[in-house]
């Protein structure tokens, strides 16, 4: 078989990039290892008909790619957990709160220090090109926790932050690079992802699924399901082989995998050089629960659903009605391992009763996205070091092999996935490239 272009991976970068060529009339497969695309957005129904987003699931006004492709598919945005009513919460080792009484004014002055600080190092970090940074080298080696301990907060604030970056699941502040964090924020107009403001304070009406559902429809006919890939040789033609053995040809092959599959699926006939950043990049193991509770029971207590944790979970977000969302990342995933049948759950459930008193789940849900073969993560991580090791290449093409995939932006996100995704299939087409970042 012979198509224009091959797209490997049916997620939202492969499916975006997919459409956008099949719109230029191009003759474009989607390969997707799964009997369902999406990857990392997923949805699934449960019991009383609610569609309940087990992945990706939020965006905000300064993800502009997302927005305006919702626009195009004709769905509507509305507002996500920041417009619940209530305080956040904080479910720490030695005490539970609903808003920020038990914090200092110093303690909050640290904490906004440390956004400046890193907002600050963004206006001079070019999200294209972050490697000629004049000291790119010693911020990418520098963590976050780092920059955050030079700023000497109290051991509470230190503690607030750390328990907020590890219930976000990225990792913790220790493990993330400064120039990586102030990347991402020049990557959305110098806005700090911590901001939820503005990158958590939207969704798709019925959910992010809707819009995988509305992009699968306009590629219908285009894609082969549970058809994983083995290997792609790039050459004219290329070839990609499924497992099942099949081959198949074009003059062009768009790699919309997650990096940690992508190192699975041998490749030749690429620069050594991109292969070895292609491969150097890492993800963070993570697994999503969904609450689904009678009501908004954390109303009661007067909590808005928001809650930052240290215990297992890391905490919660309203994902509707009565569905509370939690993470749980890289550092708590021994747990996981480790923990008898049911001790998570439990877990979720204690959190939950401290944060707003007795409640009675109809279900804990549970998705394990660091141990699925067709994800191996969550989302990329940035380690100190990381950004300079992976080098310029990241997010770049090497005709007639292209890349596309969150994994490619400075912050991943479904953003991420939908900006690659249009750029890949820009470059395929010859057009100029747009922007990847926000300007
Ligand atoms: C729990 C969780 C919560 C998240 N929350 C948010 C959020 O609220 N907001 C946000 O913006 N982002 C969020 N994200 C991140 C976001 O979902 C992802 O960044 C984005 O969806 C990734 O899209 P992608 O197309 O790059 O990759 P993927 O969605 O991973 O797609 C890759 C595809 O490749 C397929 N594949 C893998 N191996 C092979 C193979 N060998 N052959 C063929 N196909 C293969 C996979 O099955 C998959 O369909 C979250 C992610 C997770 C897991």
């Amino acid at each position: 078989m012979k198509a224009d272009v091959i797209v490997v991976g049916g997620g939202l970068g492969g499916l975006t990039c997919a459409r956008d060529l099949a719109r230029a009339g191009t003759d474009v497969v989607v390969l997707e290892a799964r009997n369902r695309v999406g990857g990392r957005v997923e949805g699934m129904a449960f019991d009383d008909g609610r569609v309940l987003q087990m992945g990706g699931e939020i965006v905000g006004t300064v993800h502009h790619g997302y927005l305006e492709l919702a626009a195009e598919l004709g769905l509507a945005i509305v507002p996500s957990f920041t417009e619940e009513p209530g305080e956040d919460g904080y479910d720490m080792l030695d005490g539970t709160h609903i808003g920020e009484d038990w914090l200092s004014e110093e303690d909050r002055a640290v904490m906004a220090r440390l956004e400046e600080a890193i907002v600050g190092i963004a206006a001079g970090v070019d999200p294209a090109d972050p490697w000629s940074h004049p000291d790119a080298a010693r911020l990418d080696r520098l963590s976050v926790g780092a920059l955050l301990r030079s700023l000497e907060p109290s051991w509470r604030a230190y503690r607030l932050c750390e328990a907020g970056s590890l219930s976000a699941a990225g990792g913790s502040l220790e493990r993330g690079s400064v120039l990586a964090s102030a990347r991402a924020a020049a990557g959305a107009g110098g806005v700090l992802s911590t901001d939820y403001d503005q990158w958590e304070n939207l969704k798709v009406e019925g959910g992010s699924s809707a819009l995988v559902d509305a992009l699968e429809a306009q590629v219908a006919g285009r894609i082969r399901y549970d058809a994983p890939v083995q290997s792609i040789h790039v050459g004219r033609p290329c070839a990609v082989t499924l497992v099942s053995g099949e081959v198949l040809r074009a003059d062009a092959v768009v790699c919309a995998l997650p990096v940690g599959p992508l190192r699975r699926v041998g490749i030749s006939g690429l620069s050594d050089e991109r292969l070895r950043s292609l491969h150097r990049q890492r993800q963070a193991p993570a697994s999503k629960a969904v609450t689904v509770l009678d009501g908004p029971v954390w109303r009661r207590a007067g909590w808005n659903g928001l809650a930052i944790s240290e215990h297992e979970i890391g905490g919660f977000w309203v994902q509707g009605e009565g569905a509370l969302s939690s993470l749980l990342g890289p550092e708590k995933r021994g747990y996981i391992d480790a923990a008898p049948p049911g001790t998570l759950t439990q877990a979720l459930i204690d959190s939950l009763e401290r944060l707003c008193g007795p409640v009675e789940p109809q279900a804990v849900l549970w998705r394990h996205w660091g141990t699925d073969p067709y994800s191996l993560g969550y989302v990329a991580i940035w380690e100190p070091g990381d950004l300079m090791a992976v080098g310029p290449l990241h997010g770049t093409h090497e005709p007639p092999f292209y890349v596309a995939g969150s994994d490619h932006w400075s912050a991943g996100y479904m953003e991420g996935a939908v900006r690659t995704g249009r750029d890949a299939a820009r470059a395929v087409l010859g057009q100029p490239r747009a922007s990847l970042y926000v300007e």
